[in-house]
This record gives C-alpha cells, structure tokens and sequence, in this order.
C-alpha cells in the first residue's frame, strides 16, 4: 500500500506518541524519508506538540485535529509558495 500525504497527517499525532501499529509506522517512516513536504510537517507538529503538551499531559483540546489540520494546510502552500517563487 503507498501512503498518501494525507493518510500521513491523519496519522502524525499517534506518529509522535509511538501509537501506531508497526506496519503503518512502516510505511510513514519510509513516506517520510521520501517527501520533504510531510518531513517539514512533521517537525512543525513536533513542535506544537511539544508547546501544547503542558505538565506531561499529551490529550489534545477537542477540535485540535482540525485546527491543526488547517494549519498543515497552511504549511503545505507556504512550502509550495517558497519552492515556486524566487529564492
Ligand atoms: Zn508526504
């Protein structure tokens, strides 16, 4: 099965919390090792994680997901943006 970016956002936060099952790991890691665009994504998550993880605590405010999917979102253009235009 090839991993799609987006099956790879879907799955970055249990990525980060080592909660995926080891096949599916598998495969993120080799996606990851292919695409800069989800290995940048992957670093920003990392660190909004790390901000919102106060006091060791690692449950996500209700509507996080989606707020930081648009955030990917956002990332995503910015990267396509920076790659387009002049250096
Ligand atoms: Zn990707």
């Amino acid at each position: 099965m090839t991993l799609e970016c987006k099956h790879v956002w879907e799955h970055i936060s249990e990525y980060l919390d080592r909660q995926l099952d080891p096949k599916l790991l598998m495969d993120i890691e080799r996606h990851l090792e292919n695409c800069e665009v989800c290995s940048a994504i992957l670093d920003s998550t990392r660190n909004i994680l790390v901000l919102t993880a106060d006091e060791r605590t690692y449950e996500l405010p209700l509507g996080y997901s989606e707020r930081l999917h648009a955030r990917l979102e956002k990332v995503i253009r910015e990267q396509e943006q920076s790659e387009n235009g002049p250096a």
